[in-house]
């Protein structure tokens, strides 16, 4: 399918939107039926081909960033804008929206863990519309809440497939509602300037159509070269993301927002292309400029053992490269709760060495910032164990008096249902001679 791929129309930039589909799949099994030749990618071979993809496209971030901007404007479709930071983007936002109604949000990455917190500090209303689009929403549903509870497709050979579901003209005059929508793109093709999203709700098509002014925002990596590039790495985050998708379903009351009461307006359509930074290119002359080859798929958070217990989880999208990609934008401190297991290593499509940039990041971090006390005290257990050890049993009998355990919980941060080990001034060994000694 990838090869026979084809833009309907080159002139324009469009804004393709793919969807999960049969379509492919049926092919497939029909080829298997009538013994044509008809093959599908592996796992592997995916993984291979998107690698290659993403390892060119951090060399060439730089020159398709300039060729996409110069094909857009070839068409003058688009306002196109540049911004280094959120605080520009915040800027080109509110000279361009000036008493426009509410914001339409996309469940991007980019979107909700970069921009999405200066919006509520610069007054802007937003809301994700993913959530509005959940028909007959019932609270008492049950969904997945945690990564043992997911199906495993991989596991069982079992790939998704996409296809295009809607092909948007945007230079058709168009007018919409009286609202903004915000959208953070899965993939930009310099060579065309088409514009490449994955919905699983028809959110994004139905924003394209309705909203009155359009702000697609394209972060710098990822504009690729060319279309089939580009709509490889569309599919490659379904593929990928699946999983992190049934994990995140779970219907947000505070986000469900009625776009559809809002008035038409009189004025005609703006579309905005805002090109995103935001650190980026500082990365690539860092040990951190593996992120740069990132899809954003979530596949790094489909089974990571703390994802769901994090504290961060209910201001940011989780997965752990967007905290690590925090952090490294000054936004938060080292993510303690990792446990290094390597799972989102194991996960990840493109081979980013998770663990060891979390670990890289955080060296980094106290080594700038200096360590607190209680962080120097629990970073180093043998101290604490011979600290304990000498003053036991005294130590055993402190560590279990409540109010001690109260101000544990409050300083260090262990709770105060933690069962604590118990300190003993015999050695292993010891114990071991004297119990053969005792026969
Ligand atoms: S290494 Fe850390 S971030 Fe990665 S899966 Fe394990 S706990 Fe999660
Ligand atoms: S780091 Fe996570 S989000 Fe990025 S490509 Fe790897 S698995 Fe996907």
């Amino acid at each position: 399918m990838i090869q026979t791929f084809m833009i309907v129309n080159r002139s324009a930039p469009r804004v393709l939107i793919f969807e999960p589909s049969s379509q492919e799949k049926r092919k497939y099994f029909a080829s298997i039926y009538g013994r044509k030749k008809c093959s599908r990618k592996t796992l592997s071979e995916i993984k291979e081909e998107l690698r290659g993809i993403r390892v060119k496209n951090r060399k060439e971030m730089d020159k398709n960033v300039e060729k996409f901007k110069k094909t857009l404007s070839m068409h003058g479709l688009f306002k196109i804008h540049m911004a280094p930071d959120p605080e520009s983007l915040i800027k080109i936002l509110k000279e361009n929206t000036t008493g426009r109604g509410p914001i339409s949000l996309n469940k991007s990455n980019v979107v909700l863990n970069e921009i999405r917190p200066y919006l509520k500090k610069a007054g802007f209303r937003s809301y994700i519309r993913y959530f509005s689009e959940f028909e007959n929403f019932n609270s008492q549903k049950k969904f997945f809440t945690d990564y043992w509870m997911l199906p495993g497709l991989h596991e069982k050979n079992i790939l998704e497939t996409f296809d295009l579901e809607a092909s948007i003209d945007l230079s058709k005059d168009g007018k919409g509602r009286d609202y903004i929508s915000l959208l953070g793109v899965n993939a930009a093709s310099a060579e065309s300037g088409n514009i490449f999203f994955l919905q699983h709700m028809s959110n994004i098509k139905k924003d394209i159509e309705e909203a009155s002014i359009i702000f697609f925002i394209v972060s710098t990596e990822k504009v690729l070269e060319n279309d089939l590039e580009a709509k490889i790495q569309v599919s490659s985050t379904g593929i990928f993301g699946l999983e992190s998708v049934i994990l995140d379903l779970k219907p947000k009351e505070e986000e469900v927002f009625d776009f559809k009461s809002l008035p038409f307006t009189d004025k005609k359509r703006e579309i905005h292309v805002i090109i995103f930074d935001n650190g980026r290119n500082g990365l690539l002359s860092t040990p951190f400029s593996d992120l740069l080859l990132c899809i954003d798929c979530r596949a790094c958070a489909r089974q990571c053992p703390v994802g769901q217990y994090v504290p961060q989880v209910k201001e940011f999208v989780y997965s752990p490269k967007n905290l690590l990609l925090l952090q490294l934008q000054g936004r938060i401190g080292p993510f303690e709760l990792c446990l290094h297991c390597g799972r989102c290593e194991v996960e990840c499509p493109v081979g980013i060495p998770i663990p060891e940039l979390l670990w890289r990041a955080k060296i980094d971090y106290y080594e700038k910032k200096g360590r607190s006390i209680t962080k120097i005290a629990l970073d180093d257990p043998e101290l604490l164990a011979k600290i304990g050890v000498f003053f036991s049993p005294l130590s055993n009998w402190v560590t279990r008096i409540p109010f001690v355990r109260l101000l544990m919980w409050l300083f260090p941060g262990i709770h105060f249902k933690a069962p604590l080990p118990s300190f003993s001034r015999q050695t292993f060994r010891d114990w071991y001679r004297r119990r053969k000694k005792n026969g």
